[in-house]
């Protein structure tokens, strides 16, 4: 089994949510519940307020370089269309995009429109527009979906997406590969909650039990969603949490690989195993 890490990226600055939408209020009520329920210290309570002052709610460079260490191959899903909580502008996000290209990174688009064709291409457009890009794979915001969704980004012309949720091996829809992911990293730490409910031990549990069940399924991929977001001291469960995971990775063995690579190994099986048929 090797492993794919993606990221998504739902916020760039604090100021882009102001007088747009309720995250502002939300990350006060949330910041001050998990002070008052012991799940933050001050020194971090502190830090989360530092980040707000310092209008800095990404930390893109900083997952990158430390993906690096790792040999970790870097994926960022990125907005163009504006959506839940996502509200950064074209400016905003060109700016990251760029960034993440000159580090030899991927850049995928994370999707707002699921429910029309038509909205799903021009979604595609506007984002090779905006940026001059042609980005291979999507990852909804929220993981929405209905049942037509994934055949509506094949038609669109992705060459992969990565939104189901499930313990299943990759599979074709059309042309386009879905890679089911299995771990989120606000799954394991919120564990349905709307703030941290689980501490660093809770969580590393919960991460064996998903590793566990993905080796059970026989699933030659595992898919891990973390949002570059928490990659800081100010969310400390949630930085802990995913160096202790690639650590964990390593330590069993299981080797990073990126969705274009994971796509060439099952492309060329498929044609092994067709050679064999004729
Ligand atoms: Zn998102």
């Amino acid at each position: 089994m090797k492993a794919i890490i993606s990221h998504d990226i739902d916020h760039i600055t604090v100021s882009e949510h102001l007088l747009r939408d309720m995250i502002v209020p939300k990350f006060m009520v949330r910041t001050n519940i998990e002070l008052a329920l012991g799940k933050i210290g001050f020194q971090e309570y502190f830090l989360r307020w530092n980040d707000f002052l310092m209008n800095k709610w990404q930390n893109i460079d900083e997952l990158i370089a430390f993906n690096k260490t790792k040999n970790i191959p870097s994926t960022f899903f990125i907005g163009v269309d504006k959506g839940i909580g996502l509200n950064y502008s074209n400016n905003a996000a060109a700016v990251w995009i760029k960034r993440i290209i000159e580090h030899g990174e991927t850049v995928g688009i994370h999707g707002i429109c699921f429910q029309s064709l038509d909205k799903v291409k021009n979604e595609k457009q506007c984002f090779e527009k905006a940026f001059n890009i042609k980005p291979k794979g999507m990852r909804m915001h929220y993981v929405k979906r209905n049942e037509n969704t994934l055949n509506y980004f094949n038609e669109a012309g992705y060459r992969f997406d990565t939104t189901v949720h499930s313990f299943e091996n990759p599979y074709k829809v059309g042309q386009m590969w879905e890679f089911p992911f299995q771990i989120m990293d606000g799954w394991i730490i919120e564990n349905g909650k709307k703030w941290q409910c689980r501490n660093l031990e809770e969580c590393k549990e919960a991460t064996k039990k998903s590793i566990d069940k993905a080796f059970e399924s026989n699933l030659n991929y595992i898919g891990i969603d973390f949002h570059d977001r928490y990659f800081s001291k100010s969310f400390k469960t949630w930085i802990d949490w995913y160096i202790w995971l690639c650590d964990y990775l390593i330590e069993n063995k299981i080797a990073f690989t990126s969705f274009e690579k994971a796509i060439s190994e099952l492309e060329s099986q498929t044609q092994t195993k067709l050679q064999a048929i004729l």
